[in-house]
């Protein structure tokens, strides 16, 4: 489709536009190469330029000249997501939201924020005050609220509060549509579920109520083990053991520790580590855990002193899988949940089928109240279809694969169509220019 740039950019009078060739490029991309399978299908997708507004009223004027023009519109937030999210498959316009970041109110366990505060930002404000975000991506540091409701699922903090689609999680939400005269919807109850976790093709949030929890001050921890199923079960114990108080469990089998260069005095060759958030109060009771299960302290960072230098949080999560293709680039990951079982005989079963070539990586969380792990194995990879076998064996084994090699929204998540989402859809994009070929179910209602 021929558009005449410079009048579009003329319409828009005031709001910044950046047109700048390899700032597009970079402003177009997100951390899709994890996946060998994302680089080649996304290599070479640009938007033709990228817009920052600072007010919803700037971002109602991008898409009343988006609409009037029929230009393809994807929203971004910091562009950390690692399925090609925010990657424009048909050009057009990137939305940048970063600009859009103040904290608009504090209450007791209660904020409003626009959607492109980063997280870091928002816990500044309200720390102080005794509350905090409730969960967070390990990328904390860069991630906007905004980007993480839209792409993300949650993180530190989810073995509290679950992760982001459960209800009690986001408490409503303004969005701006793609009609022909665009409007601001608030969204609150049940109904944010319709935008949550959409990558953005069904509305642009602007702002957000964000439900916080109590902010206990958390001592960072390692724990290693000589055993790899030791330590798991070490896992969910301590996930299971309501009592002491925790934010983070992150499990990592051997080799993995050693992708882990800032950590290496607290790593011994050859084991297999927990990577915890603790409560500094539980701490006394913790160390009894520890003993139970045979596990060895090589690192504790009391709470004072968190927050300085290194945080240990940017080792688990997705970060492992950074840091060990930051060692060995041909690495890429697998997202698992395995099914609730606190002997955890699947997880047993993939790390021994699998052995080196499926590093096992778990991160325990909490779904419907029971407390599961989620797994990012590092997965050396050879082919797409050996690739493919992998998730087929789990899939057949009755582990479900949150597909991170595909940019299509149901594919990587639940494979379900949210009729939902697709209806919502509909009514306040009905052109289909946000962030199009993303959601299956609106290309299948669209083919008929
Ligand atoms: P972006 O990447 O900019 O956007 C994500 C999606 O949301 C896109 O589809 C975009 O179009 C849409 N979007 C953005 N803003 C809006 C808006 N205002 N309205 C509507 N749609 C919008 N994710 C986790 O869930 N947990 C993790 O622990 C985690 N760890 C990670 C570790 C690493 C090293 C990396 C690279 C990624 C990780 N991620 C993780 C993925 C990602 O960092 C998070 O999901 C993050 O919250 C995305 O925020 P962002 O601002 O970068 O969003």
């Amino acid at each position: 489709k021929n558009v005449d740039w410079n009048r579009f950019v003329d319409t828009l009078s005031g709001v910044e536009v950046i047109r700048d060739r390899p700032q597009v490029e970079k402003l177009s991309k997100d951390y899709y190469y994890f996946s060998p399978i994302l680089q080649t299908q996304l290599a070479d997708k640009t938007a033709d330029l990228v817009v920052r507004p600072k007010s919803e009223a700037e971002v109602l004027a991008v898409a009343k000249a988006c609409v009037a023009e029929r230009i393809p519109l994807t929203v971004r937030g910091a562009g950390t997501g690692n399925y090609g999210q925010c990657i424009p498959l048909a050009g057009g316009v990137i939305l940048d939201l970063s600009r859009l970041n103040a904290v608009k109110w504090v209450k007791p366990g209660m904020a409003c924020v626009e959607a492109g505060a980063k997280l870091a930002a928002i816990d500044k404000v309200t720390q102080p005050q005794g509350w905090e975000i409730r969960m967070y991506p390990s990328t904390y540091r860069t991630a906007t609220i905004g980007g993480f409701i839209g792409g993300g699922s949650g993180g530190i903090g989810s073995i509290m509060y679950g992760q982001l689609r459960d209800r009690g999680n986001l408490n409503a939400v303004r969005v701006v549509t793609l009609e022909d005269e665009p409007r601001v919807l608030e969204l609150r109850g049940d109904d944010v579920q319709q935008v949550n976790h959409a990558y953005g093709t069904n509305g642009i949030i602007t702002e957000l109520e964000i439900p916080l929890g109590p902010v206990y001050p958390w001592a960072e921890v390692i724990v290693t083990f000589d055993n790899f199923m030791t330590a798991a079960r070490f896992g969910q114990a301590l996930g299971d053991t309501d009592g002491l108080i925790k934010k983070l469990i992150s499990v990592h089998a051997a080799p993995i520790p050693s992708y882990f260069a800032g950590l290496k005095a607290y790593l011994p060759e050859g084991c297999h580590a927990a990577l915890l958030m603790v409560a500094e109060p539980s701490m006394e009771l913790f160390q009894e855990l520890v003993k139970e299960f045979g596990g060895t302290v090589t690192y504790h960072k009391p709470a004072e002193e968190t927050g300085k230098k290194t945080l240990l949080a940017e080792f688990t999560w997705n970060h492992t899988t950074l840091h060990a293709r930051n060692v060995d680039p041909s690495l890429t990951y697998l997202q698992t949940l395995f099914p609730y079982d606190p002997e955890l005989k699947l997880v047993q079963h993939m790390h021994e089928h699998f052995g080196d070539e499926v590093m096992m990586h778990l991160e325990f969380f909490r779904v419907g109240g029971a407390v599961i792990p989620a797994a990012l194995q590092l997965v050396r990879f050879s082919t797409p279809e050996r690739l493919q076998a992998i998730i087929d064996y789990h899939e057949a084994n009755g582990a479900l694969i949150a597909n991170p090699h595909t940019y299509l929204l149901e594919d990587g998540g639940m494979k379900t169509i949210n009729p939902v989402q697709v209806d919502f859809k509909a009514q306040v994009d009905p052109y289909g220019l946000l962030n199009p070929g993303k959601m299956r179910g609106w290309l299948e209602r669209m083919a008929g």
